[in-house]
């Protein structure tokens, strides 16, 4: 099954043929000022080569790990599609807005709540961490 995500002008597409490794809410400050939403939902797809059609724009940041990440927008539109993570050598996290509508949202946890914007409670049981917790492809993270 082909995953797909674009933005709102769909001139930046993504395109996976493997369902995603996994998939969180982050609740980080850099997420919260690319996404401008409270909590940005991401879903991780291992890089496979040629996976974006289309011009971006970049945001270089440095993540909490001490790594380079890289967020990514439509150059024509500015929407925020997708970020590479240093410490997350070969994947891609994709905003889940930009996913395809028919893309099912499964998340396996809430990472970086101690960096949780004031006015957002989590009433649901998926597993917290209060900064970013070792993610094993496959569903568990600890
Ligand atoms: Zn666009
Ligand atoms: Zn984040």
């Amino acid at each position: 099954m082909t995953h797909l995500a674009h933005c709102k002008c769909h001139a930046l597409k993504l395109e996976f043929q493997a369902p995603p490794v996994f998939q969180f809410y982050c609740h980080c400050k850099d997420c919260r000022q690319v996404s401008s939403k409270r909590v940005t939902r991401v879903a991780f797809f291992k890089a496979e080569p040629e996976f974006a059609t289309g011009e971006h724009t970049g945001i270089d940041m440095t993540g909490n790990s001490g790594k380079p990440k890289q967020y990514r927008r439509c150059a024509a539109c500015g929407d925020f599609v997708y970020a590479t993570v240093d410490a997350l050598k070969g994947m891609v996290g994709v905003n889940v807005d930009a996913m395809d509508p028919l893309f099912e949202f499964k998340p396996l946890a809430h990472v970086w709540t101690s960096e949780k914007d004031n006015g957002v409670t989590i009433s649901d049981t998926v597993v917290q961490f209060p900064t970013a917790p070792v993610l094993r492809p496959g569903g568990s993270a600890k």
